[in-house]
């Protein structure tokens, strides 16, 4: 049997009296893509924030490598192995490609493995390496989304968390940022999406997870929820 890397459990998280998640579980199994789907507000980000160590969980446990992350905070959750990548980016427009980069190695202590990281990224998107000097906020918002993916790569991390990285690009950027996951995937790094593109999304992925006003609703085999009449109606219009 494979590795669990990432296992919630009972997950709550409340925003004064909003209960925005409602005691989920979620497994993440070593090596494979695990997507979360559901509605605006169901909680999607929430869940990432809660695992980032960015939002603090109301109550239940989650668990990365065996080890107890439930109140660990951002930084220590980074220093473990975790990276998110936020939902709209947040890249820092006036700052280079470069250093927009070096923000997700500033934990880092080793050059030489912040040079490896700096190669790894750019056999992933070439495209980044021949504008390094380029201020973040010049870049077309594909390459946005690339620069906020090779920025949580420069952290090295073994989970990537990534909240909707297709939002708002065109179709064939949107391949070419799925196609990137893939390949990163490829490279053994495990990664727990969030979509609203369910079907793209659901392709790609080995297992998922439909979430609807904070509570898991559907969940299973992401071929199988692919084809799931209600997974269909619901978020595939079809
Ligand atoms: P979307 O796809 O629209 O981003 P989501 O599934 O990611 O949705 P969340 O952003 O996790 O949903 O929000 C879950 C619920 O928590 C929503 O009802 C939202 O209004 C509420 N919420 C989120 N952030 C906060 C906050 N900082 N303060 C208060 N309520 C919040």
């Amino acid at each position: 049997m494979e590795d669990e890397i990432l296992k919630i459990e009972n997950l709550q998280v409340n925003y004064g009296s909003i209960k925005a998640v409602k005691g989920i579980s979620i497994s993440v199994q070593k090596g494979s893509i695990v997507t979360i789907i559901g509605s605006n507000g169901a909680g999607k980000s929430t869940t990432l924030g809660a695992i980032s160590g960015l939002t603090r969980p109301s109550g239940g446990k989650i668990i990365f490598r065996d080890r107890d992350i439930t109140r660990l905070g951002a930084a220590k959750t980074s220093q473990l192995g975790i990276s998110l990548v936020p939902e709209g980016r947040r890249i820092f427009p006036n700052l280079t490609v470069r250093e927009n980069m070096m923000m997700g190695a500033y934990n880092r202590k080793n050059k030489e493995e912040v040079q490896e990281n700096f190669k790894t990224v750019f056999t992933l998107f070439p495209r980044l390496k021949e504008r390094l000097k380029q201020p973040g906020g010049t870049l077309s918002g594909g390459e946005q989304q690339m620069l906020a993916i090779g920025r949580s790569l420069m952290a090295n991390p073994d989970l990537i968390m990534m909240d909707e990285p297709s939002l708002g690009l065109a179709p064939i950027v949107v391949e070419e940022v799925f196609k990137a996951i893939q390949s990163l995937n490829s490279k053994g790094v495990t990664i727990l999406l969030v979509e609203q593109n369910a079907a793209k999304a659901l392709e790609i992925s080995r297992y998922a997870y439909v979430l609807e006003t904070g509570c898991v609703t559907l969940q299973g085999d992401a071929k199988k929820l692919l084809e799931s009449e209600e997974v269909r109606k619901v978020y595939l219009g079809i």
